[in-house]
């Protein structure tokens, strides 16, 4: 396929993303978004958002006259062939996914699309939403194709261009066809297929996913309670190709802007068709639970939290990225800070201030005078710190690892515990 006219709406992690890889693979993209300062900043050059390589794309694109930026999709729509929503769907009341910024685009584009030009859902929407939006619109002469994404933040431009897989639904299979086709520069296989079928692959991954972590956090607390070793114990399940290695890692709670709105999501969809999920739902609740059990875990170890100083190193909800939407690390510190803790925090990509906690520039900063320093989010330079000079820092002497990331021994040297998941105490 050759160029294609593209509108893409909504220019956060995905549209962006969406946006600036089209315009490299040829395609001619016009990128719309409600919030006026953040598209003069694009059309500027100017990216936000922590995502390597994507400053880069953006900054190609503009130069090369592919890319464009604006407000309004109206107008912005009325020759494109292709139109990608990227909009938000967050968690609404009742745990269902919002899907009021999908509905006012289609209200705002409904008359100004030109006949043939596809409507295309990249957000993540619920199973009938292509046939909802297909209504809406009242357009017998536009398809209406599902093709979500499964980019994951801070590597979100690798992910694009080098895809596991293309996911492409229609009930117009020729619209998904042509779908499919935008990407064709891409190695990667595509499944097309109907648009319910397309819709519920996203939900059944990313779900798949969190109860994947759910069940080694599972695991991880009965290494614990059983003397066992997390690390070889996922080692020797990460062995089993049926298994995998990825997503074995117990932490302080799945997070993020993806997995607890996707999670609630499908139960509640599964409810409306009388299906009790409660496989899903009990992964959810495990989830809670997890951090609870951090909680107490630290609590342990400073003998009371109320008065005690925390450092925290890590707010993120993974590293690698700045997002701190559903952050576990940030429920965590919600969750000291309401029983009377001090907390200190750090994170190489997080400033400004928050609710609940001192955030200082510096990973030291969080040590000095610390009961106990928490590992929360997975950097990797906090596996570099001096623990010698951290140790002089600290007034106690425990560090808790809830993400099993330091090496224990530089930790121990320094004369300090080392407390991970589902690990022996080192002392
Ligand atoms: P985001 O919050 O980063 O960006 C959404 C953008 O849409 C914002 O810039 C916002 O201003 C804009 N917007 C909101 N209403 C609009 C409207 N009516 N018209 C035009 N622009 C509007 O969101 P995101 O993380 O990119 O997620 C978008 C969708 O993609 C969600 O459904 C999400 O579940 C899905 N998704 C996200 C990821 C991820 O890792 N973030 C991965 C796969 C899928």
């Amino acid at each position: 396929m050759g160029s294609a006219r593209i509108v893409v709406i909504g220019t956060g992690y995905v549209g962006l993303t969406t946006g600036a890889c089209l315009a490299s693979l040829g395609h001619q993209v016009t990128c719309v978004d409600v919030d006026a300062v953040k598209v003069a900043r694009l059309a500027a050059g100017r990216v936000d958002i922590l995502e390597p390589g994507l400053e880069e794309l953006v900054a190609r694109g503009l130069a090369a006259g592919r890319l464009t930026f604006v407000v309004g999709s109206r107008q912005a729509v009325a020759d494109a062939e292709a139109v990608f929503l990227c909009v938000p769907t967050p968690m609404g009341a009742g745990g269902g996914a919002d899907l009021r910024a999908v509905e006012a685009v289609i209200d705002e584009i409904a008359g100004s699309l030109p006949p043939g030009c596809a409507v295309i859902t990249k957000s993540t929407v619920p199973v009938g939403t292509a046939q909802r939006i297909r209504a809406l619109l009242g357009r017998p002469d536009v398809p209406v194709v599902a093709n979500p994404e499964f980019l994951r933040e801070g590597t979100a431009v690798a992910d694009f261009l080098n895809p596991d897989r293309i996911v492409v639904g229609a009930d117009d299979e020729a619209a998904a066809q042509w779908v499919a086709g935008l990407y064709a520069d891409l190695a990667a296989p595509s499944v097309v297929t109907d648009a319910a079928s397309a819709e519920l692959v996203k939900y059944a991954a990313n779900c798949f996913l969190a109860m994947k972590l759910s069940y080694v956090n599972a695991i991880a607390e009965l290494c614990e309670r059983l003397g066992a070793d997390i690390e070889s114990v996922t080692e020797g399940m990460g062995y089993d190709r049926r298994i995998g290695r990825s997503f074995l890692k117990p932490g302080p709670g799945w997070g993020g802007s993806c997995l607890p709105k996707d999670t609630h999501a499908l139960v509640q969809v599964a409810e409306s068709v009388g299906f009790d999920f409660s496989l899903l739902s009990a992964a959810i609740q495990e989830n809670i639970a997890q951090r609870d059990r951090i909680v107490a875990k630290i609590a342990g170890t400073v003998g009371t939290l109320a008065g005690a100083r925390i450092g925290v190193l890590g707010l993120a909800f993974k590293a690698g990225t700045s997002d701190l939407r559903d952050s576990p690390a940030l429920s965590v510190t919600a969750m000291l800070a309401a029983h009377g803790a001090e907390v200190t925090a750090y994170d190489p990509a997080v400033g400004g201030e928050l609710p609940g906690m001192r955030v200082v520039d510096d990973p030291y900063q969080t040590a000095k005078g610390a009961d106990a320093l928490v590992v929360l989010t997975e950097w990797d330079e906090f596996r570099r710190l001096d623990w010698n000079y951290v140790a002089e820092l600290m007034h106690g002497d425990s560090v808790v690892d809830t993400r099993n990331l330091l090496d224990p021994r530089s930790v121990l040297a320094a004369g300090l515990s080392w407390l991970g998941l589902g690990r022996p105490r080192a002392r």
